[in-house]
């Protein structure tokens, strides 16, 4: 997929190219803030009359732009209108330029800037200790010692964690998992631990740039230093940053191969470097995160890894790739808007449900964590794993964290 640069548009003009069709609004799929608001300026259509008179200059910091700025935030930056627009217009990148321009103007969401304070004061989203980013769970690895070796030393690959990887009881687990894949594969390879910190990626989705800036090449100076030449993350949102963002935003250019983590289990398989041994015995549905999907296009490479997995049998969620619901914790919205966020999940978690599927796979650790949280809540007994946990297990692989987390 080619991620569209912003230099390619003029961005003044955007808002015009919109023909107010509203098929945004009404499209298989498409935007969820719309489908929960019901309200113009949460979607494509909106936002776009909003951009026109940003672009203009009309719209001023004292014309009461609260209910503008509640929209502008009130979107999960799903890519939802993006793929459905017959516009080539690429909405996400232009509500991150929205956002900056709100930012500018005073107009930032509260939340915000107790998010950007928490990232500042810990380096990570979470608020944790960085210690914490291995400490606090390496001793579910089986083999901590070795984990603890890998962490700092000079290497070709690096695996890059992320916050909620790091510190997200669920999503910790495709962590460990991806250690213990590596290990498996023989791979030599690297990560930070404590010396990594947060990409970037709440800043960026929110317009703060620049605070994100110092954050991105924090990480490219460390990797830099080991020797590092490709960067792997289980993250799309991780992923997106370094193999785009960085790029687009910052003007930075990471000088690694960026690799999404379906993608690194994809060329172990085709490398024959696994060798799989236990039968799962599960129907799987998996979830497109939008990061990963239609923000990246990645739906071929996670299908392909769960066809090789023994004992899976797999099921198509109703809304699936492109048009795969969202699970309303992108853009930030969780921070924002939690209940905004809850609700929208609730049409993700009708999706799921209508499948026979006792698995829900997904490869992305906010997807994951969300839909751990919300699936018990609306009374599904479904089981959320991300990619990475489902290949371990494939493999023969255990650990004392997994069973902690899915008694
Ligand atoms: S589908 Fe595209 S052109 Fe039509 S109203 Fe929405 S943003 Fe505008
Ligand atoms: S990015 Fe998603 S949530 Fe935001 S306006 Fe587009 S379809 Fe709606």
């Amino acid at each position: 997929m080619e991620f569209p640069s912003l230099k390619k548009y003029n961005l003044q003009d955007m808002p015009y190219m919109c023909a107010q069709c509203s098929f945004c609004q009404v499209g298989n799929g498409a935007c969820p803030t719309y489908k929960v608001k019901r309200r113009d300026s949460f979607s494509g259509k909106g936002k776009m009359i909003i951009a026109r008179s940003l672009a203009q200059g009309s719209l001023k910091a004292s014309d009461g732009l609260e209910g503008l700025r509640d929209a502008i935030f009130g979107c999960t930056l799903c890519g939802g209108c993006e793929e459905i627009c017959q516009v080539d217009i690429p909405f996400v990148q232009v509500y991150q330029l929205m956002r900056s321009d709100f930012l500018k103007m005073g107009l930032w969401p509260e939340q915000l800037e107790m998010t950007k304070k928490t990232l500042l004061d810990s380096q990570n989203i979470q608020g944790q200790s960085q210690m914490d980013r291995v400490e606090g769970w390496s001793y579910w690895h089986p083999d901590e010692d070795t984990l603890l070796d890998t962490m700092g030393q000079e290497a070709k690959t690096a695996f890059f964690f992320g916050c909620a990887s790091s510190f997200r009881g669920v999503s910790i687990q495709a962590t460990i998992a991806t250690t213990l894949i590596m290990d498996k594969a023989s791979e030599s390879y690297t990560f930070l631990g404590e010396d990594e910190v947060c990409c970037g990626a709440p800043m960026i989705m929110t317009g703060d740039f620049e605070t994100a800036r110092q954050f991105a090449e924090h990480n490219i100076e460390k990797y830099k230093e080991l020797g590092v030449e490709r960067v792997i993350t289980n993250c799309p949102g991780c992923y997106k940053m370094w193999a785009h963002e960085y790029h687009t935003f910052l003007d930075i250019d990471p000088p690694f191969e960026i690799l999404y983590g379906p993608e690194y289990f994809e060329e172990l398989i085709d490398n024959n470097r696994l060798e799989f041994n236990n039968p799962l015995d599960i129907t799987v549905t998996f979830h497109d995160g939008c990061d990963a999907g239609r923000n990246a296009g990645f739906y071929e490479q996670p299908r392909k890894v769960l066809e090789h997995l023994p004992g899976v049998t797999f099921e198509e969620l109703p809304h699936n790739k492109s048009n795969c619901f969202c699970c309303g914790s992108g853009g930030v919205l969780r921070a924002i808007d939690a209940d905004f966020a809850n609700q929208i999940s609730k049409l993700k978690v009708e999706d799921i449900e209508q499948t026979s599927a006792s698995v829900v796979a997904a490869s992305c650790p906010s997807c994951v964590d969300f839909m751990q949280d919300q699936l018990p809540q609306a009374g599904s007994s479904k089981t959320v794993k991300d990619l990475a946990v489902l290949v371990a297990q494939a493999l023969g692989l255990e650990w004392d964290g997994l069973d902690e987390i899915y008694e």
